[in-house]
């Protein structure tokens, strides 16, 4: 073997469930081992708000995609919901040969072509320690609709299937945790801390917590009011049917406060990861969990979900109070420290739930 095969890096392939964390821990990865690079993939899809040409795809043209597959560029390629995607093997090929781990963030039909275009490719799947923290990343976040989260949580489902092709399968407990153990699997520098068959029997116990969990959803039972981990259930009291009435008595039959308990399941969720983000956990010696103190807080009114209605009638009070402190910025100054000395504590709490 020469000297410039031994410097080669080495193919990564990270995959894991939407939700998982799969992006923060490929930065966390690069940021501390310099030595990785994120391949940088081509698409026909178009850029999204944010996204820089070259940074985070190479965008182009049908005709372009067209031409340079027929050029043989892709290592692999895929159609995902009718857009085009390809891994540049240049890019890849030459990043290697300069001694650089080159990370592919890429579905798991690429995944599997490319174990087949380089067998010696690593592939890795992450996926949550348990259900739950599935559920409460993908709820906590806030950014997709309750159809959204349904139909991720059902991907997760049906990916499992295809995790026994990966190499390794790797618990995301906590960020650098992961990258390191990544990194130890790349370099081989320590043995993973599940053995495939653990992985995988896990991910198995994953998939039927996350069925058992749609299934409820489905039928409209109680979500009332638990919440899967892979330790134990976190009972919530009162359950979010409970809660649901509560709240809706403030409400009328016509505009209810809350249309569905899926709005408080987001909202408590989001509170409940407002704690643990500010430090509030730490604090106070908390032997509860923080959704369950999100459950009490909402029930006692210490923090509450908006309808539609209060939260237009909030939000323009609030741009009537910023244009006139815009008109006077000497007294807006004033009743701007006064605003932040009166703000309570996670004050985003007021935040509404927005129905979808
Ligand atoms: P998005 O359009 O949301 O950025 O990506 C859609 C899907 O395409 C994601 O699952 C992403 O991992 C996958 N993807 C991105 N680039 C490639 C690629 O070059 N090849 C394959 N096979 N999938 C890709």
């Amino acid at each position: 073997m020469s000297q410039n095969d031994k410097a080669k890096g080495r193919l990564l392939v990270v995959s894991g469930y939407s939700g998982v964390g799969k992006g923060t821990v490929i930065k966390a990865l690069m940021k501390q081992h310099p030595e990785y690079v994120f391949s940088v993939s081509a698409t026909t899809r178009a850029a999204r708000p944010g996204e820089v040409d070259g940074r985070e795809y190479f965008f182009v043209t049908q005709e372009t995609f067209a031409e340079w597959l027929a050029d043989g560029r892709f290592l692999e390629h895929t159609t995902y919901l009718d857009r085009s995607y390809g891994t540049p093997r240049d890019y890849v090929e030459s990043r290697q040969d300069e001694g650089c781990h080159v990370i592919l963030d890429i579905e798991v039909e690429g995944a599997l072509n490319v174990k087949k275009a380089c067998p010696e490719a690593i592939l890795i799947y992450i996926i949550p320690p348990g259900a739950g923290e599935l559920i409460e990343r993908l709820t906590g976040r806030g950014t997709e609709t309750e159809e959204q989260v349904i139909g991720r949580l059902n991907k997760a489902i049906e990916e499992t299937a295809v995790i026994p092709s990966y190499d390794h399968v790797v618990v995301n407990r906590e960020v650098q945790e992961t990258a390191d153990e990544i990194d130890a699997l790349v370099t081989g520098s320590a043995p993973p801390r599940l053995t495939k068959e653990e992985g995988l029997a896990l991910a198995r116990s994953i998939r039927a917590d996350l069925a058992a969990y749609l299934k409820k959803v489905e039928e409209h039972d109680t979500i009332s009011g638990s919440v899967f981990t892979d330790k134990e259930t976190t009972m919530i009291h009162p359950s979010y049917s409970e809660l649901m009435t509560k709240i809706n008595a403030n409400g009328t039959a016509e505009d209810p406060v809350v249309k569905s308990r899926y709005s408080i399941v987001m909202g408590t969720a989001k509170r409940a990861r407002q704690m643990v983000d500010n430090g509030y956990m730490e604090q106070e010696d908390h032997s509860r969990k923080p959704l369950s103190i999100a459950v009490e807080e909402l029930d006692e009114g210490r923090i509450r979900i908006l309808s539609d209605a209060e939260y237009a009638r909030m939000k323009a009070e609030k741009e009537a109070e910023r244009a006139a402190r815009f008109a006077d910025p000497a007294e807006g100054e004033e009743a701007e420290e006064a605003a932040e000395a009166a703000e309570p504590e996670g004050g985003e709490e007021k935040e509404p739930e927005q129905e979808n």
